[in-house]
């Protein structure tokens, strides 16, 4: 490959492995699978390794994957709250595995070893716990501090959250040293997991992708009281050799389980490669029993002199390898095909699949993501097809197993016309989708925007997809602005709704005038502009009024945006019908700027007061928190003489509602609540606040 090329090739690989590397570790929501990802990096390895002139101390391969919080909000980020940890240092860097799909490559780790120590060393095995790593520090036998891997130079200290995973100590027992490190993994059950997405489902929430991406969020929520139901488990796999010095690894975990700490009993010290493998093969079967997830197996030198000896690299330690194991696949058959419009029009085909167990998951439904998938699997209904997890929700289909097709199956045919309105489909330039056109006619699309609109990672407005269907055909809402028109009595025309449903809906509705500008600008719902992007053109121009002036090149100087999404940017604002919206949004009180942002929801109206909350609300938890101290209250987290009210939604917590009873604290319900708080239509009318009809957006 010449120089420029692959100096190309490299950026472009550096920007994809970042913005992945983002969902993955910071939103908890992965677009891509772990084995897509692997395969990006090691092509950027390779292509580093032959134009070493090109590596750089910031590029991904030089540095481990950052959760920290400040690097954006994540998946579990309340509305209206900036997650942010106390930052700690790590007194060892907290690093990363070197990994592979290949034996080959685990027996070359071998070969170097062999090579390197020049003498005999065995091995320890351990499973590869899928999960999120923690780092424990235990002072005097009591839990001191719980630090995550951070940037590996520093991580969020989420103590008081680890305190509540009901298998890791507060206090140790038996002959513990007084002051030492342990690492090891956060993880989600299955059960616990299927438990969680089943409540989310209830609550109109969106589902966790995976039982990784539920512990990770699980351990950055504000609430340790939430933390405590989620069902968490640790299990302990390292103590840095700095920390504490033992002859072996095996022998700093046995003495670790001896102190009463979680540590797996599933490894093995193994003597030569042929007994690794024999592992390897034996859980890449028993695995699937387990009642959590595991990618692949760790395989570490054994003795600490030999590790002393090899060291490590800036990124992981040369004395350990992971070998991952390929996603795992299971063969099922195709019912149907629905052909699902998007919010954006896209027509995406989903095959419904007869019902099979994968990854501790019941699959029925994948995705073949477009006509070209389809055609290349060459796919007919009825036939037995493999489906994989990657990182996504929806599992997709990687091949058909022809020798099981029935003869006389006929390929299906892509539809031409939109399966909702009709409108013939269209594919534009390079694309590899059909889309419907018809954007302001197709109901789908319509409520699919307002469904995104509501969404609880947008404005977070209490309105799921029946509710949105029913408001579409009563013809009350066609475009999110609408939302904010509606009345109480409008509201409890719809079905199963009365006057506690419609109160919730309209709190819910006034909550999101208080939601940031980067998310109002996400919940527009422009074409490529996701969460992320939206954050950084937020936070570039300071306001919509800017974005909306904002040339194509000027788009393009802000981190994460290229000629795409600035296209589409430009694009969206060159619709008059959108600019109209917006000056709708504005008048309904949105935050529309950044500084508006900063000063609205603001006032002292519970200045001097100590509120408990508990229970369940129209908005979360701690978006009532926030909305607590944006009007000058303060939080706590247990009722006292010093409490002045117990905020209490439906199902407060029994104890908390007791002690009230016994010390006199008054309970105040959700509305009562919202009418200590000034309220945003009176600010509005206030006479040095400029009216709605003076706000002017160009
Ligand atoms: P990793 O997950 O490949 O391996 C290192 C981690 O393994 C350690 O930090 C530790 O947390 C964990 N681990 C589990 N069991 C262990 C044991 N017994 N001993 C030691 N460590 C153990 O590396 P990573 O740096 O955490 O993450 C990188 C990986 O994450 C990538 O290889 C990729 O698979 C995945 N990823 C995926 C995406 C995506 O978009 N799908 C994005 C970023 C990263």
């Amino acid at each position: 490959m010449e120089k420029e090329q692959a100096k190309r090739r490299i950026d472009e690989l550096r920007e994809v492995i970042r913005d992945n590397s983002r969902r993955y570790y910071v939103d908890n929501a992965p677009v891509i699978s772990d084995y897509d990802y692997d395969h990006l990096m090691y092509e950027l390895e390779d292509l580093e390794k032959a134009f070493p002139e090109f590596v750089t101390p910031d590029s991904p391969t030089q540095r481990v994957g950052s959760d920290l919080e400040t690097q954006g909000v994540g998946e579990n980020a309340e509305p209206g709250v900036r997650r942010e940890f106390a930052h700690y240092p790590h007194r060892f860097p907290m690093l990363s595995l070197g990994n592979t799909y290949s034996i080959e490559d685990v027996e070359a780790f071998a070969q170097r070893a062999d090579k390197a120590l020049e003498t005999d060393f065995t091995y320890c095995c351990e499973l590869k716990f899928d999960g999120t790593a923690i780092c424990l520090e235990y002072r005097g036998g009591r839990l001191f501090r719980a630090l995550t891997r951070g940037d590996g130079v520093v991580g969020d200290d989420v103590t008081d959250n680890v305190r509540r995973i009901s298998n890791i100590p507060q206090q140790l027992h038996g002959d513990y040293p007084d002051e030492f490190e342990i690492r090891g993994e956060i993880l989600m059950p299955y059960e616990a997991f299927d438990r969680l997405n089943r409540e989310r489902a209830l609550q109109e929430e969106p589902p966790f992708a995976n039982p990784r991406n539920a512990a990770s969020g699980s351990l950055k929520l504000l609430d340790p009281e939430e933390v405590a139901h989620r069902g968490l488990w640790c299990t302990l796999y390292h103590i840095p050799a700095e920390s504490l010095s033992f002859e072996t690894h095996d022998q700093a975990l046995r003495a670790a389980g001896s102190w009463g700490l979680p540590v797996s009993d599933k490894r093995r010290i193994c003597h030569g490669i042929g007994e690794v493998e024999a592992y390897i093969n034996e859980w890449d079967t028993a695995r699937k029993t387990l009642p959590y997830a595991t990618d692949g197996i760790v395989i570490k030198i054994n003795e600490s002199a030999f590790q002393r000896t090899l060291g490590f690299t800036a990124k992981s330690p040369r004395w350990a390898v992971a070998y991952k194991f390929k996603a795992e696949q299971a063969l099922t058959r195709v019912l149907s095909i629905d052909y699902q419009v998007g919010r954006t029009g896209a027509v995406t085909p989903v095959a419904n699949l007869e019902p099979v167990l994968l990854s501790g998951t019941v699959v029925k439904r994948a995705t073949l993501n477009n006509a070209d998938q389809m055609a290349l699997l060459d796919i007919r209904i009825g036939d037995s097809v493999y489906v994989e997890k990657g990182g996504e929700i929806i599992p997709k289909i990687t091949s058909v197993e022809l020798s099981r097709r029935v003869p006389g199956t006929e390929s299906p045919v892509f539809p031409k016309v939109c399966p909702d309105c009709g409108t013939p489909l269209v594919r534009e330039g390079d694309e590899a989708k059909w889309f419907c056109p018809n954007t302001d006619g197709c109901p789908t699309q319509i409520q699919g925007r307002i469904l995104h609109f509501v969404s609880r990672k947008a404005m977070n407005i209490l309105a799921g997809e029946a509710t949105v269907e029913q408001l579409y055909n009563l013809g009350l809402v066609q475009t999110p602005a609408d939302l904010y028109d509606l009345s109480k009595n409008q509201l409890m025309m719809l079905e199963g709704w009365k006057d506690r449903s419609a109160e919730r809906f309209l709190e819910s509705l006034r909550a999101s005038r208080s939601v940031g500008f980067e998310r109002v600008l996400f919940a527009l719902g422009i074409r490529y502009v996701g969460e992320s992007t939206a954050k950084e053109i937020a936070r570039h121009f300071g306001g919509i009024d800017a974005v909306a002036a904002a040339s194509k090149e000027a788009l393009l100087a802000v981190p994460d945006v290229g000629e795409v999404i600035a296209q589409s940017v430009a694009d969206f604002f060159s619709d008059q019908r959108h600019i109209v919206e917006i000056q709708r949004l504005k008048a309904a009180g949105l935050q529309l700027s950044v500084e508006q942002e900063d000063e609205a929801g603001r006032s002292e109206a519970l200045a001097g007061m100590t509120i408990v909350v508990s229970g369940n609300f129209s908005i979360s938890r701690d978006e009532m928190k926030a909305l607590i101290e944006r009007n000058g209250g303060r939080n706590s987290g247990s009722v006292s003489g010093k409490t002045s009210f117990l905020l209490a939604g439906d199902k407060p917590g029994p104890e908390k509602v007791r002690k009230c009873n016994e010390l006199g604290v008054r309970i105040v319900n959700e509305q009562e609540f919202f009418s200590m708080l000034p309220s945003r239509e009176q600010q509005a009318s206030a006479p040095d606040s400029p009216s709605s009809d003076e706000l002017t957006l160009f």
